[in-house]
């Protein structure tokens, strides 16, 4: 049947790239519908409970200040928080937060079903809509027919999805949950390049099983971090500790032993895992000479008793992974509740998708999420992010957007996948960004809140709060600029001690808060009243602390910009650029780079080789 009405935008898949996409499309006005398998899994976290960590966070962040769900339901949801790389500079810090999967899910849950323009329905997308290179709906399972403007795929692990613990396997999207097996037959006649990667995930195992006395606790951090901008800590649950232990040679001993089992080692398994995320076996190989691997400890939540041991992901057969468990110190007596397993599943090439994500054959269609070779719920959500905002964009008739690698990791993420695409599922971190000291996540909302705001994204109640939390940043900054202090006063001298020398003149105090020896609580209370909200004071601090250097990034990012407006044709020749090596003129065939900083990010372009573009392109226009 064809189900009454239109939808501007159709969602498959209530994961957490689908669920953000979603709810951007909605807020942005768009009548949307989210089409999922079960909204019993609606945000779903199908591996470790943990949301951010370095690169992540600063996604988690940016997601927030577009007004995205993924903060706000870890600050419900969080049972430990952390603030990683704290004493390194503020580019590179970042949250983390272990979560509670019941609440965390409940949280999304609620979120999706009290945002207006959004509609839920539960039941497997098994066909697209496509009339010549245009999209216009779904199919179900049991053959209902929606019909939408545009339509974002968002189905993870689940096309094709074929599990493997040891020798055995057996065809699912992960542990419990159906695969889309005709979905992805559809894809696959489309003219997309499909092909496959795995992931994997360790045992679970009874917390009543386990020593926790002879492990490390790792308690979370005090103050205790928030991962929203919005976020307040009487939003968080019970905290509770983590725990750390350690593999050893017995318990590696023991893997070798079931090798010849394992799916990996036994070529069964064909798709590339996550590099950054290995599994055991591959650990114990690739590092041969380490004696020992961390394993986290870490609670699944507040009302369970199952524990994600983190670090010892896994696919080889269930008695080697117990007598493995069973090898590390504090799991002696272990029951394992769920055995590790590997997933193999259909993946995109994510070099046919726009920096919109619509993809390049399918007028209308967008892929967010795994299905684009990316890894993580972070990466996921905001892929998902973007692709809502564009897909509700194209409905409305409007331009796309997407910010660039200056403005977001967003950004980074979206055009690493376009330009060079994946050949392993991609992860985010803060090496992939070349402006680290402006992408950090402590100014996210200072990046993109506005930019929200202008699309549709952002709430009154966020942009209420942003207002008046720039605003009192700006005051803030005033007032150390206008406060003098003499040498020889009280204030002065009550700063000698973290002085290498004595004030011999007269400084503002901005002027000493740039100082590598003193922090803005040391001069805040001068004359004056320090701010009260630890954001806004954190703000003023590194704005003016680094501010050389961020000046000096804004100048490269001016000279980037500059390159980025020199656009190469679509159709350029680049068997008549001399000198380019045959490589090279493959990749640039293969990407067609729009820009010349597109190809600039082309995996082996040299400096070199774009002044060859820069050269032909000025010869012949
Ligand atoms: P998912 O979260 O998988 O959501 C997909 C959603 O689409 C589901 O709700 C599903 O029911 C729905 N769906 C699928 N097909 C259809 C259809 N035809 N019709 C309707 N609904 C459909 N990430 C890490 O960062 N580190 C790890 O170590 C890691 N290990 C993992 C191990 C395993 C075994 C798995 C399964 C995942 C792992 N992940 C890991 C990945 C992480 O879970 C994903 O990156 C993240 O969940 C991707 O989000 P998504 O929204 O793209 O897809």
């Amino acid at each position: 049947m064809d189900y009454p009405g239109r939808f501007d935008v159709i969602v498959i898949g209530g994961g957490h790239a689908g669920t953000e996409a979603a709810l951007a499309a909605a807020r942005m006005g768009a009548k949307t519908l989210l089409l999922t398998h079960n909204i019993e899994t609606l945000g779903q976290m199908s591996c470790n409970p943990a949301i951010g960590g370095i690169g992540k966070s600063h996604l988690v962040k940016e997601i927030d200040a577009l007004d995205g769900a993924m903060a706000r339901a870890t600050d419900r949801g969080g049972i430990q928080f952390r603030t990683l790389n704290s004493r390194k500079g503020p580019a590179v810090r970042a949250t983390r937060a272990q979560a509670d999967r019941v609440l965390y899910k409940a949280a999304i849950r609620d979120i999706l079903e009290n945002q207006p323009n959004l509609q839920i329905f539960q039941q497997a997308a098994d066909d697209l809509i496509v009339e010549g290179d245009t999209v216009r709906g779904v199919v179900t399972q049991t053959g209902i027919r929606f019909q939408g403007t545009s339509v974002i795929l968002t189905a993870g692990t689940f096309l094709g999805g074929l599990i493997h613990i040891g020798l055995e396997r057996h065809s699912a999207g992960r542990a419990g949950d159906p695969p889309s097996i005709a979905l992805a037959d559809r894809l696959r006649e489309l003219p997309l390049r499909v092909d496959r990667l795995k992931t994997g995930t360790p045992p679970r195992i009874d917390a009543r099983s386990v020593d926790f006395s002879v492990m490390q606790e790792q308690p979370g951090d005090t103050p205790t971090p928030v991962m929203s901008y919005l976020g307040d800590l009487s939003e968080h649950p019970q905290q509770i500790s983590c725990f750390i232990t350690h593999t050893n040679e017995r318990t590696h001993e023991i893997l070798r032993k079931g090798l010849d089992r394992s799916p990996l080692y036994t070529g069964v398994i064909a798709g590339a895992g996550p590099r950054y995320c290995p599994s055991v076996e591959d650990k114990i190989m690739r590092f041969a000479d380490k004696t020992s691997h961390q394993v986290f400890v870490e609670p699944e939540g507040l009302t369970t008793h199952e524990l994600y041991p983190n670090g010892i992901s896994t696919s080889l057969p269930f008695d080697i992974q117990l007598e493995a468990v069973r090898s590390i110190r504090g799991f002696e007596n272990a029951h394992i509740t769920r055995p590790g397993y590997a997933i193999e599943y259909d993946f995109f090439n994510p070099q046919d998708l726009k920096h919109s994500l619509e993809t390049k054959h399918i007028q209308g269609l967008f892929f967010a999420g795994q299905i684009n070779g990316t890894t993580g719920y972070e990466e996921a959500g905001a892929q998902g992010l973007l692709a809502g905002i564009n897909a509700a964009n194209r409905a409305f008739e409007r331009d796309a957007w997407y910010p660039r690698r200056d403005e977001a990791y967003i950004g980074v993420l979206v055009d690493d996948l376009i330009t060079l695409g994946t050949s392993e599922p991609y992860r985010m971190f803060t090496s992939r960004a070349e402006y680290r000291l402006i992408l950090r996540e402590d100014n996210a909302d200072l990046r993109l809140t506005e930019k929200g705001r202008e699309l549709g994204l952002v709430s009154d109640e966020r942009w209420q709060s942003f207002c008046q939390k720039r605003e009192a940043i700006e005051r803030e900054q005033q007032r150390l600029r206008d406060t003098w202090i003499q040498p020889g006063s009280d204030e002065a001298r009550s700063l000698d001690a973290k002085l290498k020398t004595p004030l011999t003149r007269e400084y503002n105090l901005a002027d000493l808060v740039k100082r590598p020896e003193l922090e803005y609580a040391d001069i805040a209370g001068f004359k004056g009243e320090p701010v009260s909200d630890i954001r806004v004071a954190e703000q003023v601090e590194i704005q003016f602390k680094y501010a050389g250097y961020i000046e000096r990034q804004r100048d490269e990012i001016e000279q980037m910009r500059r390159q980025e407006n020199t656009p190469l044709p679509a159709d350029m020749d680049y068997g008549r650029v001399g000198g380019l090596s045959n490589e090279l003129r493959t990749k640039l065939e293969s990407v067609r780079p729009a820009t010349i900083a597109q190809a600039s990010r082309i995996q082996g372009m040299t400096p070199a080789a774009i002044s060859l573009l820069l050269v032909f392109l000025k010869k012949h226009q």
